[in-house]
Parts: C-alpha cells; sequence; structure tokens
C-alpha cells in the first residue's frame, strides 16, 4: 500500500483550526471520557450523542460509578440510543478495569482489547486519544478517507483493506501529535470527506488524494454487499388495567433487545376477532379493544412490522408487571422501538378509555 506520510502536516494544520469543540474532547484528554464517547459514537450521530453523554457523565462520573450502577439506571441512560448491548459490554469493561487495573484503564493496546467490550478500533481509540500512542483507530469512516486517498476500489468490508490501511497508518503516526492524528482523521470523514459528497475543494489533502485526481472519490469505498433483513410480523398488546396502569414483561436475557421492557406481543397481525378469540382462550377478560395502527421499526439485519391493539382490561395479569404513566416514563427503560406505541398508551393512561 501507498505511503501516506504526505498526508500528516497537512491534516494536523487543519485540525487545528477545523477541530468541533465537542463533551468528551478535552486540552488534556479523560480516558473514561474517550471509552463512553467511543461507545455512544458507534452507529450513532454526534449530535444525537451530545446530550446522552453529558447527561451520563453527570450520574456516572467515573468508572468506578458506572461499574456499580444498577442495570435499570444504566438502561435508563441508554433509553433511545438503541444497541443496548453497548451499555451493557461498557459495564463489564468497568467491572473488570476495577477489577484487575485498579480502576485506571490501562494505556497498553493489547491489555486494551483483553476487556470485555472493547474491540480493535475503540482500543486504538483509546490508547491514541487518551495515552498518545502511535494506535490507528479505524472505523469505517477512517477506511472511506484511506480508500479515496488511494483510489483503492476493494469493498469497505474488505478484511485485508482494513489491515493494510492500519498498517499504512501505523507507520505514520507522529511523535507527541498522536492523539490530535486520530482525531483529525475522524473529523475529516465526520466534516469534509463524507460518505456520499465529499467537500474536495475545502480538502487540506486535495493536493495528494488519488480518489480527486481520477474523480472516483464519490463511488469509494465500494460498498458492501447489502444484506436483506428479515421482517417479523408483531401483534403487540398494549393491556390497560382498570386503575389505568400498563402491563409490561421483560424480554429473555439473551438476542435482540436483550432484558429490555416491551409490550407482551404475538407473532403475525392478528385481527380484531382473532385477537379477541386468543384472549378468550387465554382467560384474560377484557371490556373494550383499540387499534392503534401500524408501525415499522427498523434494526440493523431485522424489521419488526407492528400492529398494537389496546385492550382494556377488567382484571391484572399477575404475570405482568403494571406501571402508571409516571413509571411508564421514568423507572421503565422501553426501548425506542416502542416509541409510537408508549406514546398512544400514555394518552389513555393520564385520561382514561374515553380518549
Ligand atoms: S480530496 Fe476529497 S476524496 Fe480526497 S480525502 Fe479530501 S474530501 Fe476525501
Amino acid at each position: 500500500m501507498k505511503d501516506l506520510a504526505v498526508i500528516v502536516k497537512p491534516l494536523l494544520e487543519w485540525y487545528e483550526h477545523a477541530a468541533r469543540v465537542l463533551p468528551w474532547r478535552n486540552i488534556e484528554p479523560d480516558p473514561y471520557k474517550t471509552l463512553v464517547s467511543e461507545i455512544m459514537l458507534q452507529q450513532t450521530r454526534v449530535e444525537t450523542v451530545k446530550p446522552y453523554f453529558n447527561r451520563f457523565m453527570q450520574e456516572l462520573p467515573d468508572i468506578r460509578a458506572l461499574a456499580n450502577a444498577p442495570e435499570e439506571k444504566l438502561l435508563k441512560l441508554w433509553e433511545g440510543l438503541g444497541y443496548y448491548s453497548r451499555v451493557r459490554n461498557l459495564q463489564k469493561t468497568a467491572c473488570a478495569v476495577m477489577e484487575r487495573f485498579h480502576g485506571e484503564l490501562p494505556q497498553d493496546h493489547k491489555q486494551l482489547l483483553s476487556l470485555p467490550g472493547i474491540g480493535d478500533y475503540t482500543a486504538g481509540a483509546i490508547a491514541s486519544i487518551a495515552f498518545g500512542q502511535p494506535v490507528p483507530a479505524v472505523d469505517g469512516n477512517v477506511i472511506r478517507v484511506c480508500a479515496r486517498l488511494l483510489n483503492d476500489h476493494r469493498a469497505a468490508d474488505d478484511p485485508l483493506l482494513k489491515k493494510e490501511i492500519r498498517n499504512a497508518l501505523e507507520k505514520i503516526y507522529p511523535s507527541g501529535k498522536c492523539s490530535d492524528f486520530t482525531q483529525s482523521l475522524m473529523e475529516l470523514g465526520a466534516l469534509i470527506c463524507l460518505p456520499g459528497n465529499p467537500r474536495c475543494a475545502e480538502c487540506p489533502l486535495l493536493h495528494c488524494c488519488l480518489g480527486y485526481q481520477k474523480n472516483t472519490a464519490s463511488i469509494l469505498p465500494v460498498k458492501k454487499k447489502k444484506l436483506t433483513k428479515k421482517i417479523e410480523e408483531r401483534t403487540l398488546l398494549l393491556f390497560v388495567s382498570p386503575d389505568l396502569c400498563s402491563g409490561l414483561q421483560k424480554r429473555p436475557p439473551k438476542g435482540i433487545l436483550a432484558g429490555m421492557w416491551e409490550f407482551p406481543a404475538l407473532e403475525k397481525h392478528l385481527t380484531v376477532n382473532e385477537l379477541k378469540q386468543y384472549l378468550n382462550d387465554s382467560g384474560i377478560r377484557f371490556s373494550e379493544i383499540k387499534s392503534l395502527g401500524k408501525y415499522k421499526h427498523v434494526f440493523s439485519h431485522l424489521e419488526w412490522h407492528m400492529l398494537g391493539y389496546l385492550i382494556f382490561c377488567t382484571e391484572k395479569n399477575a404475570a405482568l408487571t403494571w406501571v402508571d404513566a409516571e413509571g411508564l416514563e421514568t423507572s421503565c427503560s422501553l426501548p425506542s422501538a416502542f416509541k409510537k406505541y408508549r406514546k398512544d398508551l400514555q394518552k389513555y393512561l393520564t385520561s382514561g378509555a374515553e380518549s
């Protein structure tokens, strides 16, 4: 792979004036802030992450607080960010750091990699950003920038491409500026070398970019093969008790949205008559059913096509956990997949069946 040394100086000079002010960017980088922000930023936009990050730091200001936080509190702080396994792994990391490293994140890349939930990218980000070590952090943004700079037409998810980029970057890390160099590459990918329309005219690397010179930048990196998403039809049962509480249950401890609260659900879309039949067969007594319509939630590999029904019960089913309108907002972390139905349900919980 071509030598990338030529990018170091212009990139650092550009970063000095172009770097955004972000809550996790300090003059003296903080390893804990780097860890939390990097995990939050996976698959999530910077603007979305900012308020979550600030709230997280207020509530859990250090590794010890994170390691000791109750699961409900953690899930509540993460509610709406999605990919909840991230926050569970984050806590596992914090516990391992408390047990094995006396509460201090290790500086060594290999030791970082030995922590649960920390992969090559996050270990590189912490080692270089927080500890100033010459370790690249190669994610999709960095692959895009480098594939364009090098006019490399391999697929973005080609493991050899990633490995070669990592090796090429490792050789050029500037001594004393490792933290800035990692962040400058990330910043270029976020602000200038954008996925669809790179802003080449404003780019500090224009003079050495083969993708720009060959007019191939906008088609690089070559797209990954699209996976077809599995579609699951679900009928959501939003039970409302006579004292205006909602019946929830916990999802299984493994799999998608593991351990989160949810509305009970049945496979496939049921008509009102089919639902009545199911309720009668299950011995669930109800006075009224209202349809709340359909709603689609898209996960990375799966789509839930949901159909929601409000079911006004005449008694509480002991198998469910019952929460009132306030509890639904404050103590139960419902994933954002249910946000439409939670909003609809709140109206009924606060004003009754006449809504
Ligand atoms: S010149 Fe364009 S394609 Fe090349 S690195 Fe800069 S923004 Fe990306």
